[in-house]
């Protein structure tokens, strides 16, 4: 199975590393023609505003859409959060808006810049993940098509809807591939 990360900007290398140890074609999406054949996509860590900037750009985000309608999977990672998010707290910055959440952006405060908790996530069982957050976002509205998957304290930090997933924070920072292999069974339409 071929699963794309974009790679304009962000955390991509540790992402490929993890897709690579769960079996899969790992590839850095530079260009747009490279989503082609594509079965998931992970948009990555970074600043979700440069991200979105170079997405328009060069012309990824209706190439992404326009997939994503027929049955891409996209799974988001912080900034990748805000970039999936329809609508984001105070800010009109370019997005793909294809999950029908609202994104608060550095969410946890400038003093906590960064953090780790062992995260309770029911989906993926016993025992909980080791969930890292920098600079994160949190999700602060969900719609009626969107499951909460993960929350910490009474923050959304992980929520799925059909196809798309979206997390607050950085799974590909850990050893833990459980939640990257949740994405591909979501991928393929087994979950
Ligand atoms: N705060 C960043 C943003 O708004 C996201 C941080 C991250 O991806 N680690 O884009």
């Amino acid at each position: 199975m071929r699963i794309g990360v974009l790679a304009l900007q962000g955390a991509v290398a540790e992402h490929l590393h993890m897709l690579s140890e769960l079996g899969c074609e790992a590839v850095a999406v530079k260009k747009p023609s490279q989503l082609d054949g594509l079965a998931g996509l992970i948009i990555p860590g970074g600043e979700s505003t440069t991200i979105g900037k170079l997405m328009a750009e060069y012309g990824f985000d209706q190439r992404i859409r326009t997939l994503a309608a027929q049955g891409l999977a996209v799974y988001g990672t912080c900034a990748g959060l805000i970039l999936l998010a329809k609508e984001i707290e105070g800010s009109a910055q370019p997005r793909l808006g294809l999950m029908d959440i609202t994104a608060h952006r550095n969410a946890f405060g400038r003093q906590v810049e960064s953090f780790e908790v062992d995260l309770p996530v029911p989906v993926l069982g016993d025992p909980p993940l080791r969930a890292v957050f920098i600079r994160a976002p949190y999700i602060v509205r969900v719609g009626s098509g969107v499951e909460v998957l993960a929350r910490y304290g009474d923050k959304i930090v992980l929520a799925r809807q059909g196809r798309f997933l979206a997390s607050a924070f950085h799974p590909e920072l850990t050893e833990d591939t459980r939640l990257h292999a949740y994405f591909l069974r979501l991928a393929v339409g087994k979950v």
